[in-house]
């Protein structure tokens, strides 16, 4: 099946781990040209060297996107090395445990800052190139949380809710001009965080497989596992790509079927 993204321009922020680094592979793999970023330079090369290496095809630039210098000056070389930006992938960032109690003003004005600005600083800068490109879209990596709140993640939760809240509005307001703009609502998918976890919770021997099952049914995950980082990436790719050509304003829970909301 032609998925029509073959030369087309694609960022993927924090493409340098987990579903970042998926999508990105999954776009290589069709044919399109991909820049990802994050923070931490061996992280960025490994992830480079795991795609291929830098390539025409590929820039690996370090850049936090909550650094509006780095990000211009990320979005420059896209623009100098590819000609423009078809494609956003707004996907860096990480979630806070923390509950009401233990959750400090600085931590709360932490929380929004990484979810809202992770979306606008990047969109801000590359949208006069997606307004001239032909089939623009942006995709935003949001999470479960956004319209099912978990007291022990109050900040994230909150901050994902105004985040789906943004991404709608967003998507009314770039549609005449050629751009769509969706959501993927996650639930808990294998990352560097649940190995992590593994490493310190599980009893010693247990596997991860093992461990996350569990999980999974402490969760009430009905398929009953985690999902894996490609199974998050092929729906950002739909998403993503002219195969949801009439798709803008939506949040696609990709989740195991978590969700307690109709
Ligand atoms: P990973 O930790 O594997 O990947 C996160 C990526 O984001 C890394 O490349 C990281 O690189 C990068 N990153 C984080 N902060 C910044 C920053 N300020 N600037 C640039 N890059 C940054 O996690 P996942 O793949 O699991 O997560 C991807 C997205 O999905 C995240 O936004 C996460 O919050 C969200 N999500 C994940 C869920 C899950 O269960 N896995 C559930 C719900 C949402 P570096 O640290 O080097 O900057």
């Amino acid at each position: 099946m032609d998925t029509f993204v073959k030369g087309m321009n694609v960022i993927v922020t924090g493409g340098s781990s987990g579903i970042g680094l998926e999508t990105a592979r999954l776009f290589l793999q069709e044919g399109a040209r991909v820049a990802i970023c994050g923070r931490d330079a061996g992280r960025l090369a490994a992830a480079a060297n795991n795609l291929g290496g830098q390539s025409d095809k590929l820039i690996a630039q370090q850049c936090d996107v909550l650094a509006k210098d780095q990000i211009s000056a990320f979005v420059d070389r896209v623009k100098a090395s590819f000609g423009g930006i078809d494609i956003l992938i707004n996907n860096a960032g990480q979630g806070r445990v923390s509950t009401f109690k233990d959750t400090n003003d600085d931590a709360w004005r932490a929380e929004y800052d990484l979810k809202l600005f992770s979306i606008i600083h990047p969109t801000r800068a590359a949208l006069p190139m997606l307004e001239e490109a032909k089939h623009a879209a942006i995709v935003c990596i949001n999470a479960v949380l956004a319209r099912q709140p978990e007291s022990h993640m109050i900040a994230t939760s909150s901050a994902r809710a105004g985040v789906l809240n943004m991404v709608h509005s967003m998507a009314k307001e770039f549609a005449p001009m050629g751009i769509r703009v969706n959501s993927i609502l996650l639930g808990l998918v294998e990352s560097g965080q649940w190995h992590r976890r593994h490493s310190e919770q599980a009893d010693s021997g247990e596997t991860f497989e093992s461990w996350s099952r569990t999980l999974a049914v402490s969760k009430g995950i009905p398929i009953g596992r985690l999902g894996k980082p490609e199974e998050a990436a092929r729906a950002i790719f739909f998403l993503a790509s002219p195969l949801s050509s009439y798709i803008t304003g939506t949040a696609l829970e990709v989740s195991g079927g978590v969700s307690r909301y109709a």
